[in-house]
């Protein structure tokens, strides 16, 4: 009997979980140009959707204005480089204003909105089919619920922590004005799809590791659970 002919590696998804700015990005950006993976930042995703609401003057208590708008927002997805970026009405927010304040402070309120969660499901997961499409080997996934909600079977879901101090510290290194500690409680506290460690992860405490010592170390695991076809 003759195994059988694989013609490609399977289809790598990796789940890497964590709080605000415990080196998801990072080391998902790092992983994806090693594996040859489309990087999804799901953070961006929500903080897309932020910008679009608050745009509209849409408060995250407004739960009618939430219906009646979600469903028409339809996302789409742009691939830069090796990252996803969300489309809405052809136009992807540019980083600077995903990233600025009023976005920062008004993201884990509409995070915490299950209709607003549900309105990404299909999304996020809907990224798999994006990845293929653009002949990648597979993705990276970063979010909050990434290894408990969204991809529960990835081949690896990881967890990163980091002090507190220490992603204070990384982001004002990178001139950024966020209240860290305040998005964690509400994205840790929420009823729909918390923060939290998800059953058979990788548990890493990055804070007095360099990016690449984390990077080498998920290297060793994805290569562990995916070994090239035998010649
Ligand atoms: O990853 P980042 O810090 O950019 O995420 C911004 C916010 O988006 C988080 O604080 C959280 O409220 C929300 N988020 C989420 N679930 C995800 C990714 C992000 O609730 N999978």
């Amino acid at each position: 009997m003759h195994p059988p002919f694989i013609t490609h590696p399977p289809f790598l998804i990796i789940a890497i979980d964590g709080g605000a700015a415990s080196g998801k990005s990072s080391t998902a950006r790092a992983l994806s140009e090693r594996f040859n993976l489309l990087h999804v930042d799901t953070g961006s995703f929500y903080r897309a959707i932020t910008a679009e609401l608050v745009r509209r003057g849409i408060a995250p208590e407004d739960l009618d204005a939430l219906r009646a708008t979600l469903p028409a927002l339809a996302p789409g997805t742009r691939v830069e480089g090796r990252a996803a970026r969300m489309e809405i009405a052809g136009r992807a927010p540019a980083p600077a204003e995903l990233r600025g304040p009023a976005v920062n402070a008004a993201v884990s309120h509409f995070a915490a909105v299950p209709e607003v969660r549900a309105a990404l499901l299909a999304y996020q997961r809907g990224q798999a089919g994006v990845a293929r499409a653009h002949g990648f080997r597979g993705l990276v996934m970063e979010g909050r619920d990434i290894g408990t909600v969204i991809f529960p079977d990835a081949d690896l879901r990881v967890f990163l922590h980091a002090d507190p101090e220490e992603r204070a510290r990384r982001r004002a290194l990178e001139g950024q004005q966020d209240s860290i500690a305040e998005r964690d409680r509400l994205d840790t506290r929420r009823k729909t799809a918390p923060l939290a460690i998800p059953p058979g992860a990788t548990a890493i405490d990055s804070t007095h590791l360099t990016l690449a010592q984390v990077v080498e170390h998920l290297s060793a695991l994805v290569a562990a659970t995916s070994p090239p076809p035998a010649a």
